[in-house]
């Protein structure tokens, strides 16, 4: 079975051994010729500095590479003079978001949706990037219902996206039901299914529930039962994303996307596997 392309997501790194440590994993990972990293951004800018400089680092390292962006609460013109920057730099892709707020940050202002941001760039710069918005199969945690969610995101590809990047999950059905949903919506971009690598439970757990992904039973029984054995849950992750990953290549999906979290080791693993 043929590997799909692949994309592979860091964070921007805080200090000086991180990014040594960032531009290592950047190495090892590159050898599997991904299309592209990309780079999250903290939304209300609190990345805005790390993001731009880890994104221009890879870029110099003669990579592929997109910046995650919103507007969070700030002024689009903030936001005008980062795309002019990227654009500049010769980066031809972005990953729009709305972002999060971080937590312990109050609600000063309304984040704008992403649907306005994928607008803003197009009006900025035309057709210069190819927009990847987020896309949810297991429904995003504030939306009201699924058909909700997919005529919003429907609504960004109209506005501009050329494509989607999923939200991680677990259950592989999950994702193919929500194919044939947004197909049946009219939506023809491709969507690109978001792996998360399994290396903590309670840092999983804890992540999961914040973003409304759902840790099946029977994962979530086995994992909790390894206790402090992460050496054990850490081969036991790679087996189950293993799978994951076969299944959906199986059946079709046009792309794997790894929340790689600046770590080499278990996305190494599991694109040695499928290789
Ligand atoms: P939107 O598409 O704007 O949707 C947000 C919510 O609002 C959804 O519930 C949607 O149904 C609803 N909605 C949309 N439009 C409307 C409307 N007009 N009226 C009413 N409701 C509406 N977060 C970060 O902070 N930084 C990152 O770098 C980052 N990277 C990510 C990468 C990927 C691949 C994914 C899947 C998520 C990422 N996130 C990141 C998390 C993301 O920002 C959150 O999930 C956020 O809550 C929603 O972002 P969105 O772009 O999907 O928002």
């Amino acid at each position: 079975m043929p590997l799909p392309p692949i994309s592979i997501e860091f964070f921007p790194p805080k200090t000086p051994a991180g990014t040594r440590k960032l531009h290592k994993v950047r190495e090892q990972l590159n050898v599997f010729e991904p299309e592209y990293f990309s780079v999250t951004y903290g939304a209300g800018g609190s990345t805005r500095s790390g993001t731009r400089q880890t994104v221009l680092d890879i870029r110099a390292a003669g990579c592929a590479v997109a910046p995650h962006l919103s507007f969070g609460t700030d002024e689009p013109e903030v936001i005008g003079e980062l795309i002019d920057t990227y654009r500049d730099a010769g980066i031809d892709r972005v990953v729009a978001l709305r972002g999060d707020a971080p937590s312990g940050v109050g609600g000063s202002g309304q984040l704008r949706y992403a649907k306005e941001l994928v607008e803003f760039i197009r009006e900025r710069t035309g057709d210069h990037f190819h927009i990847e918005v987020a896309a949810y199969p297991e429904i995003h945690p504030e939306s009201r219902s699924i058909e909700a969610d997919i005529h919003y995101f429907k609504e960004k590809v109209e506005a501009g996206a050329d494509r989607a990047i999923t939200q991680y999950f677990y259950n592989a059905d999950a994702y193919f039901r929500y194919l044939d949903l947004c197909s049946r919506a009219g939506i023809t971009v491709d969507i690109v299914p978001g792996i998360m690598p399994i290396t903590n439970y309670v840092n999983l757990k804890r992540f999961s529930a914040g973003c409304g992904a759902e840790i099946p039973r029977w994962l979530d029984r086995q994992l909790e039962s390894f206790g402090d054995d992460t050496e054990t849950l850490f081969a036991f992750g790679i087996e189950v994303i293993t799978t994951l990953c076969e299944r959906l290549i199986a059946g079709g999906a046009p792309g794997i996307h790894f929340y790689a979290l600046n770590q080499s080791d278990p996305t190494r693993q599991i694109i040695r596997n499928l290789s």
